[in-house]
């Protein structure tokens, strides 16, 4: 960048980090001279989605030249009716970060305090600070899991938004039910809790996971729940996810700030229609959860340290840096995401994906890591 352009810019913007996406398919296969493209280092549903979604969007070509519904409506009544809420306190995105974005930008001014977790989902810390916002960032416990104590202290304290996601990305840890109560008692009138449940579908099949809606209704503090269709429903591609807030005044703030039209007409037809077809949602994340736990006990095998998961993707500390390692699966075709974050350098996360993709990831790194 020249100078006179960095002259132009906001001083939270130049310093920022860029969003680490990894490296695409097309980039692998050329740069490695790979076939095989085993995507493991994004959390995507392996399986997809619902074949009605492919139904919906059949006839999507005649009806391109319309405006998407601003508003969501169908979707957001589908919603609301799943949640026991009503549509006024749901808010949709282009996929649940444009809903963290939306979040920062109708909330924050320069030195307002944000908390929240480290490592953790990148934006969750980039958009408050593209705000001007101070970001207090947790660490973990030594044993890989949230420190509820430090949480709790914190959260007294009274950030103006408190971001976390339960389970976490990139770890995979979560706050039990008990641990989330103390959470919701620490934190006083004024603070904005933000929990993103991206992986929820698969959490709920962890014992001790919280059914955080009702118990946040009862906390009655503000509060918003963000979810997505691009890990457990299979439309990352798509780009939709969605808010449910304690206020309707909170969606109202939000819709103040986001594009009018930012979820398009592909997307709003795709989600409605896996909504409408959740048990083949369950069936593929029971699938995962299944895989998931055997590639855990490989990895274990193969003398790995493997944080518990509640989600579709490890976190596996592979003892030593992981670049070398990381190249070694790209040219092999397996993308996983190698951690870059200072203290977290030796970790990979790794997404469960096919039985077929799960064991070429396994044959890479038992080569990789024996040289
Ligand atoms: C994947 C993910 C999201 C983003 O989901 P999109 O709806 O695709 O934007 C949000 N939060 C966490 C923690 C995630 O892992």
């Amino acid at each position: 960048m020249s100078a006179d352009i960095l002259a132009l810019a906001r001083p939270e913007v130049p310093p920022l980090p860029a969003y680490n996406a990894g490296l695409s398919s097309q980039a692998v296969r050329a740069r490695y001279g790979v076939d095989h493209i085993a995507r493991l280092g994004s959390n995507e549903n392996p399986y997809g989605p619902s074949p009605r979604v492919a139904e919906a969007l059949a006839g999507l070509a005649g009806q391109v030249l319309h405006y998407s519904d601003a508003d969501s409506t169908a979707l957001r009544e589908a919603i609301a009716a799943r949640s026991g809420t009503q549509a006024g306190h749901i808010v949709i995105g282009n996929g649940s970060e444009s809903i963290l974005q939306m979040l920062s930008l109708a909330l924050l001014s320069p030195g307002d305090r944000v908390l929240t977790q480290r490592p953790a989902f990148g934006l969750h810390e980039i958009y408050p600070r593209m705000m001007g916002a101070q970001v207090e960032l947790l660490e973990l416990t030594p044993a890989l899991g949230f420190d509820v104590d430090a949480w709790c202290a914190a959260l007294a304290r009274g950030p103006k938004i408190a971001m976390l996601a339960n389970p976490s990305n990139p770890v995979s840890c979560m706050f039990e039910t008990a641990a989330f109560a103390r959470l919701l008692a620490a934190t006083p009138a004024g603070t904005l809790l933000v929990v993103d449940e991206a992986y929820v579908e698969y959490a709920r099949l962890t014992p001790g996971f919280p059914d955080a809606l009702p118990m946040l209704r009862d906390w009655g503090g503000a509060w918003i729940v963000l979810r997505t269709f691009s890990k457990a429903w299979g439309l990352a591609g798509l780009r939709v996810g969605y808010g449910i807030a304690s206020d309707a005044a909170l969606v109202q703030l939000l819709d103040r700030v986001r594009t009018p039209f930012g979820v398009n007409l592909a997307a709003q037809l795709a989600a409605c229609a896996a909504l409408a077809d959740e048990a083949h949602m369950r069936q593929g994340v029971a699938r995962t959860v299944l895989q998931r736990d055997a590639m855990a006990a490989q990895l274990q095998a193969l003398g790995l340290r493997v944080a518990p998961s509640a989600t579709n993707f490890l976190f596996v500390d592979l003892g030593r840096p992981n670049g070398p390692v990381n190249e070694a699966l790209l040219a092999r075709g397996v993308i996983v995401k190698p951690w870059k974050e200072a203290g977290f350098t030796q970790f990979l996360r790794i997404s469960i994906g096919t039985d077929d993709d799960n064991a070429r990831c396994l044959a890479a790194l038992r080569t990789a890591l024996a040289s």
